[in-house]
């Protein structure tokens, strides 16, 4: 950061107030403490008039510094400088050329006008974080754009352009070229006109109520949704200070929940996950034509994700009828967005004109990438390498979908081997987050640093995993399940351990996934390690008797649930005669396990198995194992993933519960030596780094 953020400059009897902290202008204390000893002095200053407010070029605020937000709050606080700037009695005016989102946009709201650029962003982005504003955002916005305009921007974390805040009058002018120019211009004949002075403007009948409908609904538990609402509503009600002082409340008060600690974590793991240690100097191979081999549930969706961001899709199927079908398949997926009205039809066949479905394999010539997406069986994917080998041209990146099998046995088919690397997309491919990417043995560095880019492009999260039997997630999720079946086996239904994940926050239970999934490919799997399994494992038999019974889930109108013709689904005695016969026959006598139990278990299987991937360098970091529950497996953002939740409950008394774990699973179960460690030290997941 330069030596100092903010730098004032005179324009006659105008001043401009600049600040300057790169990359995005956050209001550290730095900030915070250089614009009110700027305010100051100018409001004493007779020789000032007015005074323009700016981030400089292409930017202005971006909002709070977000690794002061788990600290205690540190003088001078952004209510003070907001409180400096509205009790000045000059105009001000903030020049608006780039982002002025959360504290950004509040000491925008402070000054008596707001004048942007084409490229102004202005939103109130901190619900997004778990918190609401706390320097009067919920007061004054509403002032501007009324109660109901307000719980919609807010609880959302909306960020207007430029157009859409002039309309709602968050902005009073744009100008073309540089705002500063514009205001200082403007300087001479503002006059006052405080936000906190004007008084809240009426709604429409019902439509505050409404506005609170809707952003509950799409709360998701998210406590600063109903605070928000809380706080924002009272701004018609209360005085301008007594709103203020309620909003400061809400806003400390939430800035200590686990919930705001849980994303602001997620928001930090985000922007670490692509920084991968030997990619420094690595380019990224140019990407403008992408071979898909497979046009199956996943091959379809991950041509979607291409198409929607610009790239040319080769479609490759087995025989022209199968790339016709394949074709058709891809087409049926924009048909939803189209008919919502969240896509033009115009749009949806621009895009489908990019995709050239097809059977003949010489034209991946062509492709800058290949990702191969067909069935799961290493023949298969050995024959399609070789294939591949002969027909891409040299220096094609060529990935693989596979969501088991052994990333460097599939490389090792081709003479190419530095340029394979693993894409793992998850169902539904165009609109999943996650994006693991598999480094293999022999990965160049620029095949992984094209990867990375090519998720960024298609709106992909990515995480980096190394290869071993299911990556991070999949090698996880089969521990996960593991437990859950133990738990049944040893006294829980299914739809308990069910319904125990869903109150943890997880979209949906483990057997309601499995029954989604279908039976047969946990099954599959099964058969696959069998070979290889430890005796001292312990094993359930449930699934596979359940598979062996033709209740292979959703798709055959049975699994751990019974489904009715309209997809409902119901909790069904067979499956309860399967499970007692297998306790039976293993002489278990069913005991109570409780909702806590199940979720304490399980979320700490999962994190030993973390520790494991993070020792054996699976994993770079345990945050991006977090990432990868939280984009990919239906894990609460609100408890931060596995990770950070282990964390949260400390590692000395998750040891204590992997114990039991080992004890109840066998083989395969023993706590992680870095899980020893972190509890015998008092560390955690979060903090730890590879020597
Ligand atoms: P799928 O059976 O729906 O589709 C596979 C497609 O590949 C079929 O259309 C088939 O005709 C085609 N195909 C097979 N051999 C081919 C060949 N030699 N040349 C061209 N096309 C060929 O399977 P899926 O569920 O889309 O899975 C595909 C891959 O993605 C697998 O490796 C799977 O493990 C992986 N995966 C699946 C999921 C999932 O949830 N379904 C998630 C992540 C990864």
């Amino acid at each position: 950061m330069s030596a100092a953020p903010v730098t004032i400059t005179r324009h006659g009897g105008v001043a401009v107030v600049e600040i300057a902290a790169p990359p995005v202008n956050a209001l550290s204390r730095a900030v915070r403490t250089g614009l009110l000893a700027a305010i100051e002095a100018l409001g004493a200053d007779p020789d000032v008039a007015a005074i323009v407010l700016s981030g400089g070029p292409g930017r202005f605020i971006a909002g709070a510094d977000i690794r002061e937000m788990s600290l205690p709050p540190d003088a001078p606080v952004l209510p003070d400088v907001v409180a400096a700037i509205d009790a000045l009695d000059k105009p001000v005016i903030a020049a608006i050329d780039g982002a002025a989102l959360g504290g950004g946009l509040e000491i925008a709201l402070a000054c008596d006008a707001r004048i942007g650029s084409a490229k102004a962003l202005l939103g109130l982005t901190e619900t997004r974080l778990g918190i609401i504003p706390g320097a009067g955002g919920t007061q004054r916005l509403p002032r501007l754009v009324g109660v109901a305009a307000a719980i919609g921007l807010i609880c959302a974390g909306r960020v207007l352009k430029a157009r859409e805040a002039l309309d709602l009058g968050v902005l009073d002018a744009i100008v073309a070229g540089d705002p500063i120019a514009a205001a200082l211009e403007r300087a001479a004949g503002q006059v006052k006109r405080r936000v906190s002075a004007l008084s809240v403007p009426d709604s429409e009948d019902g439509a505050e109520d409404a506005a609170a409908e809707s952003a509950l609904k799409g709360a998701k538990g998210v406590p600063a949704i109903a605070e928000a609402i809380r706080v924002i509503r009272a701004a018609r009600a209360d005085s301008f200070a007594e709103g203020l002082a309620r909003e400061r409340a809400a806003f400390l008060a939430l800035r200590e929940s686990p919930e705001a600690a849980a994303l602001r974590h997620l928001f930090f793991a985000e922007r670490e996950a692509a920084k991968v240690p030997g990619l420094e100097g690595a380019a990224a191979r140019p990407l403008a034509t992408i071979g898909v081999i497979g046009a199956g549930t996943m091959g379809a969706g991950i041509a979607v994700a291409l198409l929607d961001a610009g790239l040319h899709v080769i479609l490759v199927e087995r025989d022209a009828a199968a790339a016709e079908a394949g074709g058709a398949r891809v087409r049926g997926l924009y048909d939803r967005p189209v008919k919502s009205g969240r896509l033009g039809s115009e749009e949806a066949e621009a895009r489908l004109a990019r995709l050239a479905p097809t059977d003949d394999w010489d034209r991946l010539a062509t492709a800058d990438l290949v990702i191969e997406a067909a069935f799961e069986d290493m023949a298969v994917k050995v024959d399609i390498f070789r294939r591949l080998d002969a027909v891409a041209r040299p220096g094609a990146v060529l990935a693989s979908n596979t969501s088991y099998l052994d990333l460097d046995a599939i490389a090792a088919t081709t003479g190419r081997p530095q340029d394979v690397v693993g894409l793992h997309f998850f169902a539904p491919a165009n609109l999943m987050r996650l994006l693991e990417v598999v480094r293999g043995a022999a990965t160049a560095p620029d095949v992984l640093a094209t990867a990375l880019a090519l998720a960024k492009r298609i709106g992909k999260q990515p995480v980096v995993a190394g290869n071993c039997d299911g990556f991070i997630g999949n090698r996880i999720y089969a521990v996960y399940r593991r437990h859950a079946e133990y738990l049944v086996e040893d006294g829980a239904t299914p739809e308990a351990v069910d319904a125990a994940l869903e109150a943890y926050g997880f979209a949906m239970g483990i057997f309601a996934v499995s029954d989604m999934s279908g039976l047969d490919i946990a099954f599959a799997m099964r058969q696959r390690r069998a070979a290889t399994r430890d005796p001292a494992e312990r094993y359930v038999a449930i699934p596979d008797r359940l598979c062996a019974a033709g209740r292979l889930g959703r798709k055959t109108g049975a699994g751990w649930y019974a489904y009715d013709a309209a997809g409902k689904k119901s909790v069904d005695p067979t499956t309860g005669d399967i499970i007692a016969a297998a306790r039976a026959e293993k002489a278990i006598a069913p005991r109570a396990v409780s909702a806590p139990e199940i979720q304490r278990r399980l979320v700490c299987v999962m994190a030993n198995e973390g520790a494991k991937e993070l020792e054996e360098g699976i994993a770079l970091r345990a945050s991006d194992i977090d990432l990868a529950f939280v984009n990919g497996y239906g894990f609460p953002r609100l408890k931060g993933g596995p990770m950070f939740a282990a964390d949260q409950m400390g590692l000395a008394a998750v040891l204590d519960e992997i114990e039991a774990a080992h004890a109840a699973g066998g083989a395969g179960s023993e706590p992680a030596p870095l899980l020893r460690d972190l509890a015998r030290t008092g560390g955690s997941f979060s903090s730890w780094r590879r020597a």
